[in-house]
């Protein structure tokens, strides 16, 4: 079976879920759109701590989409490392950038979450339409998606303070060496 396109990883797939979550509603009739969209149009131009930015291009306008992202309290951040530091020794010759997916159900049974549910995090967009969110800021949910299905380590990295925050816990010098990692490689270069 082919790996889905957005949400390939647990990682990724959490951030799809948080579009994709059936409510009393039903499906949003958006989404197809939207795929299509973060398959075709959508640039993320920068992805880090508590933030993206991306650009959703319409018949030729760009529509400017920001999601502000709570990032970790510092106990969190400190329980988040300790997992991380752990996991990461006991799956030894990773590829940077990759996180075991055990470790995400490990995050998950903490009651750590790695993706931001759209109530906490509306998102804003430069276009006209009423409806929030609009169809770009799903796109930009969906190629956020691919993105952190390509290298997980981005999903910590969007919850994480700057690493000198991490604070002194156990795994603190783990958790530096892993969010001090450049995001250069996002664009598959
Ligand atoms: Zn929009």
């Amino acid at each position: 079976m082919m790996p889905p396109e957005f949400g390939a990883t647990p990682w990724g797939r959490a951030w799809v879920r948080t579009v994709e979550s059936t409510s009393t509603a039903g499906p949003n009739a958006q989404l197809p759109k939207a795929r299509t969209l973060a398959r075709n149009s959508t640039t993320v131009v920068a992805a880090g701590a508590g933030h993206v930015e991306a650009d959703v291009t319409v018949s030729g306008e760009v529509c400017r989409v920001r999601l502000d992202l709570p990032v970790w309290s510092d106990e969190t951040q400190a329980e988040a490392g300790r997992l991380v530091a752990k996991a990461m020794a006991e799956h030894r010759g990773m590829v940077a950038g990759d996180l075991p997916d055990t470790l995400e159900e490990d995050l998950r049974d903490h009651a750590i979450n790695i993706a931001v549910p759209l109530e906490e995090q509306p998102g804003s967009c430069s276009c006209r339409a009423r409806k929030r969110p609009c169809v770009h800021i799903l796109a930009v949910i969906y190629a956020l998606a691919q993105l952190v299905d390509e290298r997980p380590a981005l999903a910590v990295e969007l919850r994480s303070a700057t690493a000198n925050a991490a604070g002194a816990g156990a795994g603190a010098v783990d958790w530096i060496a892993l969010s001090e990692l450049e995001p250069a490689g996002f664009y598959g270069d």
